[in-house]
């Protein structure tokens, strides 16, 4: 049964980080034939700004090292000196401790920013002309059997919407971000987990200013590095963009959001007129008298235009991430709140995996099983990501229940673990296990070719 003399249809949908990473691997392989699908025209850059940690970029070392070095050749070093060890700083702002160091989140030597969009640049460019195809929004995922009763006759197919057409492919891998079409159809519409939720309402307030700009307004320190500065009327947050010529400067603000529907990922930024008249969703400086007035200065910078700001939301746990000949990954899977900062990483781990298990599927009736390795492997580290993003985001608004931020010692272990966790992570052997994983299901006969068209 089957056919290897062709090559495997591949179609990706989302054009984002953990997309164009895995297409970046997938288009590598003589055997796979890879299509991306991209909702949008072309990327924003709304000032999205992203400091990868290591965990993120051991994954794009994975893929490929030209993977890793689109990454580099965008991003700015946060560091003055280029082998400087640097790390996200987590300091408290407010209360009797304020001016403590309570965490340092993703240390590596050489570590640098980059801005969503640079990074999308850098990725597309490392695909053959064509891979992806703008302005093709998925809205259905189905099959088809053409009558046969082999496998490779049996095809997972992608709509765009009524008399746009639809594309046939033997894998569906789904990276259309936080509210994923594919999620809806494997998880069905109507899961608890399927729409994400906002279950803090959090609002992000972020502005982009140039360097030289900030450098009239905030401490100078805070243009080369990563603060995020905490406190319980919001945390505050500077990223270093465009090798450094620009700024990405945060406040999220817990409990204040207008429902706990989330909007969404940053090409999904809500706007909202400043003038509006609804305190909610304007950011008042007064509130902050009482932070360190480092934090002051970066809130005042930011409330001048709040014209811009994400809704953000996570997923509930998914039961699984992938059915039949259709997964799912990144944000699709497992969108988290921003404040772990890993968000990005896990995806492109997700991109990782799949890739190293696609280097061994070369037959139609092989992909299950992959699928259901990449779900053995993958799901409980990610979602476990997930549930650490939602205790950060509490414990940086001094919103837990065991008053952590009364105890910086407290905090210093509780991050120190979690940061290990995420960026100490041997990726290399969660590739091993996904392939040990997926050689168990081959021979306990995943991948018969009978379940798959169950399954879809
Ligand atoms: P996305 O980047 O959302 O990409 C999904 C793509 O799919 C989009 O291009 C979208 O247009 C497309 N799409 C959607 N629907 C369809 C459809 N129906 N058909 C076709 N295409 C579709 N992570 C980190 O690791 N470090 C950080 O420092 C960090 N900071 C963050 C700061 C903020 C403010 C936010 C909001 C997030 C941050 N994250 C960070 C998280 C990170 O941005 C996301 O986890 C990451 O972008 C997920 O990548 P993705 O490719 O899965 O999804």
């Amino acid at each position: 049964m089957g056919s290897t003399s062709q090559p495997l249809t591949i179609a990706i949908l989302g054009g984002g980080i953990a997309g164009l990473a895995l297409a970046a691997g997938l288009t590598k392989k003589p055997h796979l034939s890879v299509t991306a699908f991209e909702s949008i025209l072309a990327h924003r850059d709304v000032g999205a700004g992203l400091a990868l940690h290591l965990n993120a970029i051991k994954a794009m070392a994975l893929i490929g090292p030209e993977v890793r070095q689109a990454y580099l050749d965008k991003a700015t070093s946060i560091a003055s000196e280029a082998d400087q060890e640097i790390a996200t700083e987590v300091i408290l702002a407010q209360g009797p401790h304020a001016g403590q160091l309570v965490a340092e989140l993703g240390r590596a030597k050489g570590r640098k920013s980059v801005s969503r969009a640079d990074l999308l640049d850098g990725l597309l460019a490392l695909l053959p002309e064509g891979t992806v195809r703008y302005g093709k929004k998925v809205d259905k995922i189905w099959t088809t059997q053409n009558g046969g009763k082999d496998e490779d006759e049996f095809k997972v197919c992608v709509g765009f919407g009524e008399n746009k057409g639809f594309f046939e492919a033997d894998c569906v891998l789904a990276a259309d971000g936080i509210h994923s079409v594919a999620r809806g159809h494997l998880l069905g519409e109507d899961h608890p987990a399927t729409k994400p939720k906002n279950h803090d309402r959090w609002q992000v307030y972020r502005t982009l200013v140039s360097a030289e700009e900030a450098r009239g307004q905030i401490n100078e320190r805070w243009l080369t590095t990563v603060p995020i500065l905490l406190g319980p009327c919001g945390h505050v947050n500077v990223i270093p963009l465009n090798k450094g010529t620009r700024i990405s400067a945060g406040v999220a603000v817990r409990g204040v959001a207008d429902s706990k529907e989330a909007a969404g990922g940053p090409d999904d930024v809500t706007y909202h007129d400043s003038n509006d008249g609804d305190k909610k969703q304007g950011l008042d400086p007064g509130l902050y008298a009482d932070y360190s007035e480092d934090a002051q200065r970066i809130v005042r910078m930011v409330a001048k235009d709040t014209s811009a700001s994400w809704s953000v939301g996570d997923h509930d746990h998914a039961p699984f991430y992938a059915k039949g000949r259709v997964a799912m990954l990144g944000d699709a899977a497992h969108a988290s709140l921003p404040f772990a900062g890993n968000g990005a990483a896990q995806a492109l781990e997700d991109a990782a995996v799949l890739d190293h298990l696609f280097s061994r599927v070369k037959r139609v009736e092989d992909i299950e099983a992959a699928l259901r390795a990449y779900d053995a492997t993958r799901r409980p580290r990610s979602q476990a990501v997930v549930d650490l993003a939602r205790q950060f985001g509490r414990v940086y608004a001094y919103a837990t229940e065991d008053k952590m931020h009364e105890d910086p010692e407290r905090m210093r272990k509780f991050f120190g673990g979690w940061a290990a966790f995420t960026n100490n992570a041997d990726l290399g052997k969660q590739n091993d296990d996904a392939m040990r994983a997926y050689e168990q299901f081959l021979a306990s006969g995943i991948g018969s070719g009978v379940e798959s068209r169950d399954f879809v």
